[in-house]
């Protein structure tokens, strides 16, 4: 029988909920439980594939094709495993499934009702993650904060299976905010105290509270405060303070007891426990030896959020060469190319992102053909592949002329163009290619090279895909194929071919890297910018000539 652990927020959202339930994970994980997660989140999307980025964030996909909340992310990358859809249930679904079955007959006679019908839908949903997964212990993160009008439901939900189950096998995380009042310079318990009461009219008592605080000291006064009014145990109220890498937050909380309080109140068999690998990772990202820079080019740069995984991928393939990362956020519709040198300007390497619809597109194409006349690494990935072609296109047919389908319908040259199995498709919702497919590898190519291997199985989320009656004359001009679906038909990953590294994926790379297993585009992106970054310094060392003042 798995052990269920909930974990709730309190206070304010954006805490580090999602970073708290996956560093959790990793510590349970380096104890030698097995450990699968769950996201709650109470909107009624079905999932988070329709939200805008500005609304949402990175929409995280798994390999079997579901499109889900970035938290997800997170919870792979900690916990090093692959989720399936079943790890991510919003209110929608819940929803959904219930009048789906009333409409079947399912209830013939009955009133359909939140109190029981969709608490028993979640719980059942709940309870098939640990069957499905057959973890010993299954972390369910509800998303939003405790008081939403929104999130009661799941929450009476728990409050049943806190009954239902064995007192040991339930656990209730709450993490909530300390804030720190400048003026008296005393951090303040009183907002938790608040979220813990609203919590319990929800019916759950929690048993460990994760105060995040802005790095302000939590003294044993608050926490001796905090266990009294909240009726938790002391060494159950663990402050988890703002540190410099989400990367650090597995040890900050196993040194603060936090895995063996969870392992011991909830009788979980664990091994030995071993976080010295992690901790060696982290500090080899804490100190790095060099730099390079590297330029997302697009068009959501406000929200960092909306790259998450780029961004991350990234500082765990930096971490591989004890590189730091820093990365230029571009705006795409900032970018044309008149003042394209100029914004990527002193750069080692560009990365177009994936992206949808037309704003700042012209943008991305100026940044792909700086790269490419430039000779400046890139890796473009899904929307960055598609206008790799574009502008490779553009150069190769002497014409402006060319376009994805998606940005110019009527298009002479429709060199990027509708999956043929997406016409027709006029729902938006989990309706793309998604999830992973097999690309196989031309060997001696530089996707081939980086990947080692003959073939590999990448995740996807897209319509549009690489126009065959194009290939020829694009192979001519030096932009080849180099991975493919098996039967051939569809075009994966493209380069260039006299370029160190200008690679470009129908897929999505990013969602496969972890910490201590960089993805191998990624590593070989940052690997070929720090040798064009060591080379522009050694010739700015020795071939700058000496200007004399006069
Ligand atoms: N908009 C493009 C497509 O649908 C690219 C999608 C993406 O970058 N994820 O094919």
């Amino acid at each position: 029988m798995p052990k269920y652990i909930f974990v709730t927020g309190g206070v304010v959202s954006s805490v580090g909920k999602g970073i708290t339930t996956a560093a959790l994970g990793r510590i349970l994980k380096s104890r030698h439980v097995s450990v699968s997660v769950q996201k709650l989140d109470p909107y009624l999307n079905v999932d988070p594939g329709t939200m805008s980025p500005y609304q949402h964030g990175e929409v995280f996909v798994t390999s079997d094709g579901a499109e889900t909340d970035l938290d997800l992310g997170h919870y792979e990358r900690f916990i090093d495993e692959d989720l399936t859809k079943a790890s991510s249930l919003t209110m929608g679904q819940v929803y959904n499934a219930v009048i789906q079955k009333e409409r079947r007959g399912d209830f013939l006679g009955g009133t359909i009702q939140a109190v029981p019908h969709l608490t028993s839908e979640i719980k059942q949903r709940v309870r098939s993650i640990g069957r499905i997964t057959g973890a010993q212990a299954v972390i369910i993160e509800v998303g939003g904060t405790v008081g939403d009008i929104e999130g009661q439901v799941f929450l009476e939900a728990i409050r049943q299976m806190r009954r239902e189950e064995a007192p040991e096998d339930t656990l209730a995380i709450h993490v909530t905010y300390l804030p720190y009042i400048r003026a008296t310079g005393e951090i303040k318990t009183k907002p938790t105290q608040h979220s813990v009461q609203e919590l319990r009219r929800m019916g759950i008592q929690p048993d460990v509270i994760l105060c995040r605080t802005d790095d302000d000291p939590v003294t044993a006064e608050t926490r001796d405060k905090i266990a009294l009014f909240c009726d938790v145990e002391r060494r159950a109220v663990v402050a988890v303070p703002t540190v410099r890498s989400i990367y650090e937050v597995p040890a900050l909380l196993e040194d603060a007891g936090l895995g063996d309080y969870v392992v011991g109140r909830m009788q979980i068999q664990a091994g030995g426990r071993d976080l010295s690998d992690w901790r060696r990772l982290v500090d080899r990202m804490m100190h790095p030896t060099s730099r390079v820079k590297v330029a997302v080019v697009g068009k959501y740069v406000e929200l960092r959020d909306a790259y998450l995984s780029v961004k991350e991928a990234l500082i765990h393939a930096g971490a591989a060469f004890d590189t730091e990362i820093e990365i230029v956020w571009v705006h795409s519709e900032s970018v044309d190319t008149g003042n394209v040198a100029a914004q990527l300007h002193g750069v080692d390497a560009i990365i177009v992102p994936g992206g949808f619809g037309e704003r700042g597109i012209e943008g991305k194409v100026a940044a792909a053909q700086h790269a490419r006349e430039k000779q400046i690494p890139y890796l473009g990935l899904c929307l960055g592949m598609q206008v790799m072609v574009v502008e490779s296109a553009r150069a190769a047919l002497g014409t402006d002329a060319v376009n994805s389908t998606e940005f110019d319908p009527e298009t002479p040259n429709p060199v990027i163009s509708l999956l043929s199995e997406q016409q027709g498709i006029d729902e938006k919702g989990g309706t793309m290619r998604l999830g992973a497919y097999v690309c196989r590898l031309t060997p001696g190519s530089k996707a081939g090279e980086a990947y080692g291997l003959d073939e590999v199985r990448e995740r996807h989320r897209h319509r549009y895909e690489f126009n065959n009656a194009y290939r020829e004359r694009l192979e001519s001009f030096g932009l080849v194929a180099t991975g493919s679906s098996p039967d051939g038909s569809l075009v994966e990953i493209c380069e260039i071919r006299d370029h160190p590294f200008m690679v470009g994926t129908q897929f999505h790379p990013e969602f496969r890297s972890r910490p201590d297993r960089p993805h191998p585009l990624f590593k070989e992106l940052v690997r070929v910018a720090r040798s064009r970054a060591a080379g522009s310094e050694r010739q700015e060392a020795v071939g700058q000539p000496v200007v004399a003042s006069n």
